[in-house]
Formats: C-alpha cells, structure tokens, sequence
C-alpha cells in the first residue's frame, strides 16, 4: 500500500478512496473566471484542481483563489524556484514540479524547506518529454525503465533534502508506455501515485486512450488520485474520470447508465431514447444502476442488475425494476416515454443511499 499523503483536507494514498483531480484552463491571474471554473470543476465531482503558475501575477492571484476555492488547489510549476515559493506563500495545496528541471541544488532546497514548513507536499512530475538524454542512451530510447529511472532521479533529489512528503507522476501520451512505467515505479516505491495518460487528445480519443491506460493501473491496484487529460472543457475530464471510476467499481458517486446495442428485435428509435435518457440523469447525485434497453423480450433479462430500466415495445414501454416489470408507459412517443421514466430514475435514486453529492 502507497503511504498517505495531505492536499489540503483530502487525503490521497494509503488505501484512501481514488481521488479526481483536473487542471483549469483559465488564466489563473483571472481570479474571477479561475474560481468559477473551480466550482464548476467541483460540483462535477473533482477533488482537488491545478492551475498553472506560469508568472508572479498567476503566483499573486493564489492568494484569492485558495482563500475561496471549495477543493484545493495544486500550483503547477515550470523552471522558476521563486514561483514556487510564491505559490506555497499564497496558499497552494501541494506544489507540482520537476526538481530536474528547476536546476540548482540549492533553488530546489528552498522551494523544498518551504513545503516542508507548511506541510504541502510535492508532486514530482515527470513526462516522456522530459527523460534526460543519458537515460535514452542507455536504455535505447524513452523506455519505461527510462521513465522511471528519470522519476527516481527527480525524487532523489527532494528525498535527499529529507523530504519525503511526495506524490509521483510519470506520463506518457501513450497507454502502453504509461501503464508498462506505472507498473515498474509502483514496483520501486510506496509514494501514492498521480495517474493519468497525458495530451490524450479530444474528446472521444483522449477518453478511450485514458480508460484504457488509467483503467487497466487501476485494475491492478495502481494509482492514487486520477487525471484524465482531454482537449476540452475540464469538466468533461471529471465526468470521464468518475465513469472509469464507477467502471471498476472504485467509489465513485453517480449512476451508472446501460443501454444495448440493439439488434433486429428492437421496435424503438433506441439509440435517441437512450441519449435523451442519459443526457436527463448524467448529473444526478444517486449511485444507482439504469438501463435501457431495446426490446421487452429480452431487454428486463438482459439488464436485471438494474435498479430500475426501461424496455422498448410495440407503442409501449416495459418500465422493470431488478428485472421485474413494473408497469407499462403507454406511448409511442420518445420524449414522453423519457420524461416518464427521468422522473422514475429520480424516484428509486431517492429511495437509495447516497454516499456523496455529486
Ligand atoms: S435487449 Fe433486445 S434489442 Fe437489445 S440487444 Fe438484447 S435482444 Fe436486442
């Protein structure tokens, strides 16, 4: 198990519950627009965010943003010691940066010393991109033992400041390459683990390739806290981050939506009932199962681990609770039958246990 570590109030590693994180995309001097992201990001279901700090004006406006931000917010620093230390003065949670790349010794001791003053941890974070060249020589290229060696190079260097209070992160834009380096560096040490696949891509692309490279880390019981890195709106990567979550069953509130592929039994426009549906329950707070399902010969069967489904019929529609039919919404109109069956979704959400808003 990863030793545990404090960002603000919440904990990561040790066993702790998976936690999301995201980046803002908002100039962080922009403290107003900063702060609405944050709380956009955080009423999604993120825990902790990043914003960048790539001045002292972006250093200065922490001192707003952290005073009011709901979650805690991680100082992503590049190169210049002195911003990290501005960051730390003005209230970031845990400080993100490559030792490697802030140069002198002495520099990375002060940013170090002041972290430790205040108790903010270190996120040592490493990229493919940032393999020194004598580790590509001697393993022939950006390998995953490259990686992980340059990882533990970076953390040598705090760890011989005696600082320990660390948390690790070594991405690729690849899922091989990324959960083959997770793997070996999980092997290595017990410092909690930021997992991500990094410039995914959009949308679509950069969902699949994270689900597949987080997904199959934390399968294996690697990782700590999760970022899912898209060319989007940040909020997209909470929402992508909770489903490869509730995926694996790792705790992550919200309802878990299932529709079939449909085949040549199906007498519904299933492929629009079931966006209409989702697109209607995707945010709501209750950890529940839906489903729904083309046909109510086999859909109720098919999908009886559901809470509550919905089975397309002939001008009808089977409304099935763990498999057991309930009643029938008599329509043949789609957006009827959607609405009817939200606002039974939102009935039986109710009925249940929440652990979290979302
Ligand atoms: S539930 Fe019915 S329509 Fe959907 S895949 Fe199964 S048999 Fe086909």
């Amino acid at each position: 198990m990863t030793r545990k570590v404090k960002i603000g109030n919440v904990e990561i590693g040790g066993g702790s519950r998976i936690k999301i994180q995201s980046m803002n995309t908002t100039d962080t001097a922009d403290v107003r627009s900063t702060l609405e992201q944050i709380t956009r990001l955080a009423d999604a279901g993120c825990d902790i965010t990043r914003v960048a700090i790539p001045n002292m004006e972006a250093a200065e406006a922490l001192k707003e943003i952290t005073k009011n931000s709901p979650i805690p917010v991680v100082a992503d620093i590049h190169f210049d010691y002195r911003l990290a230390i501005a960051a730390c003065e003005n209230g970031a949670a845990k400080i993100r940066i490559n030792p490697g790349n802030i140069g002198d010794p002495a520099n990375v001791r002060k940013v170090a010393d002041c972290c430790k003053e205040r108790n903010i941890p270190i996120r040592v974070g490493v990229n493919s991109g940032s393999v020194e060249r004598s580790l590509i020589e001697k393993y022939g290229g950006v390998t995953a033992e490259a990686m992980t060696e340059s990882a533990l190079g970076a953390v040598k260097i705090l760890e011989d400041m005696d600082f320990s209070d660390i948390v690790v992160s070594i991405k690729s834009s690849s899922p091989k390459l990324t959960i083959e380096t997770y793997r070996c560096l999980a092997s290595r040490k017990d410092y909690p683990l930021h997992v991500g696949v990094t410039e995914a891509g959009t949308l679509r692309e950069g969902m699949i390739k994270s689900a597949v490279g987080i997904g199959t880390l934390l399968a294996e019981g690697i990782g700590d806290t999760i970022r899912v890195s898209l060319t989007a709106d940040p909020v997209e990567e909470v929402k992508a981050a909770r489903m490869i979550l509730r995926a694996l069953d790792l705790g992550a509130p919200g309802i878990t939506f299932v529709s079939c592929p449909t085949c040549g039994r199906t007498q519904v426009p299933l492929i629009e009932l079931a966006n209409k549906v989702e697109s209607r329950i995707c945010d709501l707070p209750y950890n529940i199962k839906v489903a729904v399902m083309g046909c109510a010969v086999n859909g109720p069967g098919e999908a009886r681990e559901a809470d509550i489904g919905l089975a397309g019929g002939k001008d009808e529609f089977l409304l099935f609770e763990k498999g057991q039919t309930v009643r029938k919404i008599k329509t043949a109109n789609i957006d009827a039958a959607a609405e009817e069956f939200v606002e039974e979704v939102i009935r039986v959400g109710k009925g249940q246990k929440t652990d979290q808003a979302v």
